[in-house]
């Protein structure tokens, strides 16, 4: 058996970005950047206005009120080369359009009587004001956005006003979900005596889809060599391989023989963990296959401590476990020393603190914990007794979750 830290460390070691693709600047949103984005030229290309209003030689302007001929036009979208502004004078201008030459100021309309001919200024002019400079945002030759930066919309915004229509982004990996033993049946059929859905691989594919990855859905292997062999094989084609149950000691659990018969190597099995402790970690060739325990609850978990972190890696990223916060103890909780213990619980705020309260029935057959959780509280090994009051870590369970 290994510790928990152990395992995360083994699984980081063997987990990488499957490489670079290139897509739509749309499609990159919550993807990573591979390369850093160089600015191809000046942001703005041109010193333009910051406002509408009338460009104007500060100078000019010392006495107010003060009033100034206006000699032209620019609105946004138009070339200002041939204009310029004369002493005495002024040129209409539009927000984003292009500086007139002579002209070191601009001042809005707001703050004159909005005249054509000729304009009346009510408000000292300070050279320089209400002009966005070339360069001013980023300069030619600049990055503007570092490899390794997640893809919000001001990425996108700024990508796209370079004109950047694709994107170097890391590939998200495809990962293949199997599922074992003679009890299940799939989604649709009613269950007979004895049977019961295959409801991981579902919640496989959606954890595997929350955090940003192509679930690909094998089926089942039932619990014999041949029915494993074929559908191992099929689960290695992908660039992951997860399997559901027949990982622990039992009869007819035959996950990590064939898959060693089919050339890959494991590099643990059993975790000081609770619930999880039979999970396995192989490589195929560089296929990580991660064999998680059946029970559902057991499932879930060693997907968010294990899988997760590593699927996000593969693409990128670089914060890869969920932060972890101090919660403090509603009630006292006990458990036996030598594994981390994850408790499924409830947060609420109080004055600044977090406070955690047990989901309730903690036992790993026990479902509607996981649907009531909103976090985990990762309780370390050695630790046998957790005082009510005392402060443990805990970390939210899910994307979307949102709390006063
Ligand atoms: P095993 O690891 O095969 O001993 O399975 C452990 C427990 O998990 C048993 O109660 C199984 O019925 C249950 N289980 C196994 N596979 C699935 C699955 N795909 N969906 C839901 N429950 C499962
Ligand atoms: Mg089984």
């Amino acid at each position: 058996m290994i510790t928990f830290e152990e395992a995360r460390s083994i699984i980081y070691a063997h987990t990488r970005s499957l490489g670079v693709e290139r897509i739509h600047v749309l499609e990159s949103v919550g993807r990573v950047l591979a390369e850093d984005a160089v600015a191809p030229w000046d942001m703005p290309l041109w010193d333009n206005s910051a406002m509408d209003g009338y460009a104007v030689r500060a100078t000019d302007c010392r006495t107010i009120p003060c009033c100034l001929k206006v000699t032209g036009f620019i609105p946004a979208g138009v070339r200002s080369e041939g204009l310029s502004v004369e002493p005495g004078c002024s040129v209409r201008i539009m927000t984003g359009a292009p500086l007139p030459a002579g002209c070191d100021a601009v001042v809005p309309v707001e703050e004159t009587d909005n005249g054509s001919e000729t304009v009346t200024l009510h408000e000292s002019v300070e050279a320089g004001q209400h002009i966005r400079v070339r360069g001013e945002d980023v300069r030619q030759g600049q990055v503007f956005i570092r490899a390794g930066s997640i893809i919000r919309p001001p990425e996108v915004n700024m990508l796209a006003s370079y004109g950047m229509a694709l994107v170097a982004v890391h590939r998200r990996p495809s990962v293949a979900i199997l599922s074992t033993g003679d009890e299940l049946v799939e989604l649709g059929v009613t269950p007979g005596p004895g049977e019961i859905v295959n409801s991981n691989t579902l919640s496989l594919a959606a954890a595997v889809i929350e955090c940003g990855a192509i679930p690909r859905i094998i089926g089942i292997a039932r619990d014999n060599r041949e029915s494993h062999r074929e559908k191992l094989t099929e689960g290695l084609k992908a660039d992951v391989l997860i399997t559901s149950a027949g990982v622990s000691a039992g009869d007819c659990d035959l996950v990590r023989d064939v898959l060693a018969e089919l050339g890959a190597r494991q590099l643990f099995w059993k975790i000081g963990i609770k619930p999880g402790g039979p999970t396995a970690f192989a490589l195929h060739g560089t296929t990580p296959v991660f064999s998680l325990p059946g029970n559902p609850v057991s499932t879930m978990i060693t997907f968010e401590e294990f899988v997760r972190p590593a699927l996000l890696r593969m693409q990128g990223h670089s914060a890869i476990q969920r932060p972890l916060f101090k919660a403090v103890l509603r009630e006292e909780v006990r458990k036996k020393p030598g594994k981390v213990q994850i408790v499924r619980v409830r947060l609420e705020k109080d004055n600044g603190r977090w406070y955690a309260t047990s989901a309730g029935n903690q036992q790993t057959a026990i479902l509607k914990t996981m649907v009531d959780a909103q976090a985990l509280a990762v309780l370390p090994a050695e630790t046998t007794r957790f005082a009510a009051g005392s402060e443990v870590d805990v970390h939210f369970y899910g994307n979307h979750i949102e709390l006063e």
